[in-house]
């Protein structure tokens, strides 16, 4: 099978077009909006919302799919990470909706981000809780079906969810919930719900005070009796006992699918922020008169060198397994093992990239004067959310020794 690594030209001009947006538009916000964390970043918001969503000009060029999506999250990233998670958009709450819901429900929930016009709008996925996170079967939060009034009940508290202070009170936006329908089912009886902004019962109680990517609002979310339709339930009510329900919906297995496609964009998030890191380590020490040599051999090599070319590999190994990931999405191929190899591996990589960028900047790289030390804060949340560093080892371990989750975990 040939193998090309070329992007197509669409796709070059999307990486273009995003990253004159994350130099012009984000690294001006990006210390304002780390400093005032919980303040709304209104310039950023209101840009993106009339002018950065419309993306580049249209060509006939083709792109290349999941791909482009990647780049534009590497791109944008290296801008801002925290301003990127603060985008108006449907984020993982859409993704939810894309691969779970019915036509109909796409085009309900999702048409108002394609609108033309109208106020900036938020989507978010809620799943984590006090006591549920890298184990998501364990989650309390319910839903009761009342049969007089057609409605789902919500009850629980979710935390740490990105985008739901957004998501949770400006009209138009929603948050997808992951609750039980039947707590004796265990993973079969988790579903997910389609919860509209400022639906009575859904109380936004506070947003977290964090180490790095400080402009995304991670909120706290009170769900008490808090009704949703049940046109608002992605897939269906079945309770999943093994393999597909009757109506052929995969159940708690389906929706741990929205993570096949989020994790490659984590990664290529991940792989953003360490290239802001390794490009201005590379400035300042050109700046300095070091120029890396890459074509010296490795005995004559100073261990700086030796330090930035193995940034560099660590980088481009993350980029081309989160590409693969990609484009396995693109293929339609399962992704799960190279989605999380990909997250695991750019998870690492960022941690390591940035602490060695202020490490070898030394005690200007730790200053607030760069934005260095910022790099190296928001990094660290590629290995936490979208499932931790261990638990997307230990997918990638499943996958690969073929061993079901309750013999590996
Ligand atoms: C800024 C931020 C944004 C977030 N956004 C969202 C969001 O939008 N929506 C959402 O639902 N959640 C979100 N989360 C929550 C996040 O996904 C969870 O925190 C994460 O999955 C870890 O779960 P936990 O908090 O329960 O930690 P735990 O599962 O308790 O993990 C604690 C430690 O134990 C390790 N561990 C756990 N199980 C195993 C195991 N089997 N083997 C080896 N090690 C293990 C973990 O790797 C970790 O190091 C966000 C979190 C943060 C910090």
């Amino acid at each position: 099978m040939p193998i090309d690594f070329e992007l197509s030209p669409g796709s070059q001009i999307s990486q273009k077009h995003y990253h004159a947006i994350a130099a012009e538009q984000m690294r001006p916000l990006s210390r304002k909006y780390d400093l005032a964390e919980h303040q709304l970043p209104t310039e950023w918001v209101d840009f993106w919302w009339n002018e950065g969503r419309k993306g580049p000009e249209k060509t006939s060029a083709s792109n290349d799919g999941f791909v482009t999506v990647c780049l534009q999250a590497e791109e944008l990233c290296w801008g801002d990470a925290g301003l990127y998670l603060r985008m108006p958009t449907p984020a993982l709450g859409g993704s939810a909706v894309s691969a779970a819901g019915t036509k109909e429900q796409k085009t309900k929930f999702m048409s108002a981000f394609r609108a033309e016009g109208g106020h900036p709008i938020w989507g978010a996925m809620a799943i984590t809780e006090p006591q549920a996170g890298s184990d998501s079967a364990a989650i309390e939060t319910t839903a009761d079906w009342d049969p007089d009034t057609e409605e789902w009940i919500l009850n629980g508290t979710k935390i740490f969810c990105t985008a739901g202070e957004g998501a949770s009170t400006v009209d138009g936006g929603f948050v997808v919930v992951w609750a039980t329908i039947d707590k004796e089912a265990g993973r079969g009886g988790i579903k997910s719900f389609v919860v509209m902004a400022n639906t009575p019962g859904m109380e936004l109680i506070g947003c977290e005070k964090k180490l790095g990517i400080r402009a995304s609002d991670t909120a706290t979310l009170r769900f008490d009796n808090c009704r949703v339709p049940n046109e608002n339930l992605l897939g269906s009510s079945e309770v999943r006992k093994k393999g597909p329900t009757k109506t052929g919906d995969k159940g708690f297995k389906g929706a741990m699918a929205t993570f096949d496609a989020s994790r490659p964009i984590v990664a290529a998030m991940a792989t953003g922020v360490g290239r802001a890191a390794l490009d201005f380590l590379k400035e300042e020490l050109e700046r300095g008169g070091i120029i890396v040599r890459y074509d010296a051999p490795p005995r004559d090599l100073t261990a700086i060198e030796r330090d930035v070319i193995e940034m560099e590999a660590e980088l481009r190994a993350a980029r081309l397994l989160t590409w693969r990931a990609a484009w396995m999405m693109n293929k339609g191929k399962p992704n799960n093992l190279e989605a999380s190899m990909a997250k695991a591996k750019a998870g690492l990589a960022v941690t390591k990239i940035t602490q060695k960028a202020v490490q070898i900047l030394g005690p200007i790289g730790y200053s607030k004067k760069l934005l260095v030390e910022k790099w190296m804060r928001d990094a660290k949340i590629n290995d936490i959310y979208e499932g931790t560093q261990q638990i997307n080892q230990l997918i990638v371990a499943r996958r690969i020794l073929n061993y079901p989750s309750a013999m590996l975990r």
